[in-house]
């Protein structure tokens, strides 16, 4: 067989693609022409029809050219998958975004008096509301909030924390590490499992700067344990006169175990707790976009906010449109519980999880796919992201076998699909959890099977 040249394939895509400029086709000709001549090599490819021809050469014109960050379906029943890009948000906070990012907006101008503004104010204002905190910051995620309040607070001193509280959370955060970073110094009190109220007590010296909590995010000390209370910490920072601040992890609003889920210290607990600075996610629990947010004393705020490091760690625009969008829905406990895909995924209710993987076993049936087995099993889901590390979310999947395809080379072919799917590859059976499921996947899916199953020239 002829391997068709460059030019010739090019030609062809642009016969497919008349609107498309011609250098655009360069890159995925010369791939169409690699794939042809190993297929030639190692197959012994003899003829290929045009209409093949055409189908190779769309798809490497579409794989070329389209984003590299796209969106996957997440059938892992992982709701704040850090890997997946944590919180999805509201299609209707989207729609802001359409306002600010083609217009000019008002980031740092103030309207009323005509003259610069603060881009903080269009969030300040909400989360002073939301959790009666004397000041408000947002910097670019939880792990900047932290650098930036221990270097504003403690700068060249020691902060005391508790040793059972030396996290690391994943990627490159860890406590010590960002300690020395802040230009901190770190003073590990109390044993891994047990740290007592005078083992603060006496560490402090002359040098102490800070009293930190951290939550302990995706682990849990389980047994025999001890560890202070955000109010005893800050009953001992009254009296030493010393700062008490608290690295909340993933800061939510709600009381989770009102609805029978398990307890996750709420912002607004810590804030009443009288702790003077409190950072967490805005991507976390509070199920938002990637932002880092620090509530507490309007002193240390105001501090933190003239660091010259928060110039390098701002939040922007886009961000802050989200934010703002996000946090106003919780003026209503129930609207954010029914509008932020977050909270909707932690807090559906098993049978209505059961029922939407019933409908994507129907969806799948309908294809009359070569299937070796489809059934629907009970799964664990998670909450991810650290928060209610113990915290097992009953849940339901749709389990599926396909005759001579392993689960393993199955997920391989569905994180390449298009969309990706991502899903529980397990020994037997390859698993869609149902619970991150939205609508549409549940058409998705099964599409994306049939494809895969006439790639393979499976019939069943
Ligand atoms: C997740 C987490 C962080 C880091 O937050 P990012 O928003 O990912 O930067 C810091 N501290 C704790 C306790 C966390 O759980």
């Amino acid at each position: 067989m002829r391997i068709p040249s460059v030019h010739e394939l090019k030609e062809r895509l642009a016969k497919l693609l008349p609107e498309v400029p011609f250098s655009f086709f360069t890159e995925p000709a010369r791939m169409v022409a690699q794939t042809l001549r190993e297929k030639k090599l190692k197959e012994g490819l003899k003829t290929i029809s045009d209409k093949e021809l055409d189908r190779l050469l769309l798809k490497a014109f579409e794989d070329y050219h389209r984003p590299h960050l796209r969106r996957v379906i997440n059938a892992t029943g992982i709701i704040i998958h850090t890997n997946l890009g944590r919180a999805p948000l509201p299609s209707a906070a989207i729609i802001h975004l359409l306002d600010i990012g083609p217009h000019y907006s008002n980031l740092e101008y103030n309207l009323e008096e005509g003259k610069r503004g603060s881009r903080y104010e269009h969030v300040e204002g909400i989360l002073r509301e939301l959790t009666n905190a004397e000041g408000a910051l947002v910097v670019n995620n939880n792990a900047s909030a932290v650098l930036i309040s221990l270097n504003t607070l403690a700068q060249g001193k020691e902060v005391i924390v508790s040793r059972g509280e030396l996290v690391e959370i994943g990627g490159s955060f860890r406590i010590p590490e960002v300690m020395r970073w802040a230009g901190c110094i770190l003073k590990e009190v109390g044993t891994t499992n047990k740290t007592h109220l005078h083992d603060y007590e006496n560490a402090i010296n002359e040098n102490t700067a800070l009293l930190l909590k951290v939550h302990k995010s995706n682990y849990a000390i389980v047994g025999f344990t001890k560890e202070v209370s955000t109010e005893e910490l800050v009953a001992l920072g009254k009296k030493r006169g010393l700062p008490v601040m608290e690295d909340l992890g993933s800061g939510c609003f709600i009381d989770f175990s009102k609805y029978g889920l398990s307890k996750e210290p709420t912002v607004q607990e810590v804030v009443k707790a009288g702790v003077d600075v409190v950072t967490f996610s805005g991507d976390k629990l509070l199920g938002g976009p990637q932002a880092g947010i620090i509530l507490g004393k309007k002193e240390f705020i105001e501090r933190i906010r003239k660091n010259p490091l928060n110039r390098a760690i701002r939040i922007d625009k886009f961000t802050l449109a989200m934010l703002e969008y996000i946090l106003k829905l919780y003026r209503d406990e129930a609207i954010a519980i029914n509008n932020i895909p977050v909270l909707e995924m932690i807090f559906s209710k098993p049978d209505d999880i059961k029922k939407k993987a019933q409908r994507l076993k129907r969806n799948i049936n309908a294809l009359g796919l070569p299937l070796e087995d489809l059934k629907i099993v009970q799964t664990t889901a998670k909450t991810g992201g650290g928060a209610l590390p113990l915290l097992d979310l009953p849940s339901y999947g749709v389990a599926l076998k396909i005759k001579d395809l392993s689960p393993q080379g199955l997920h391989e072919r569905l994180r390449k699909a298009n969309p990706p799917i991502i899903a529980i590859a397990e020994e037997d059976y390859l698993v869609f959890d149902a619970r991150c499921l939205f609508d549409q996947d549940l058409n998705i899916i099964p599409e994306i099977l049939k494809q895969i199953c006439n790639e393979l020239g499976f019939t069943s």
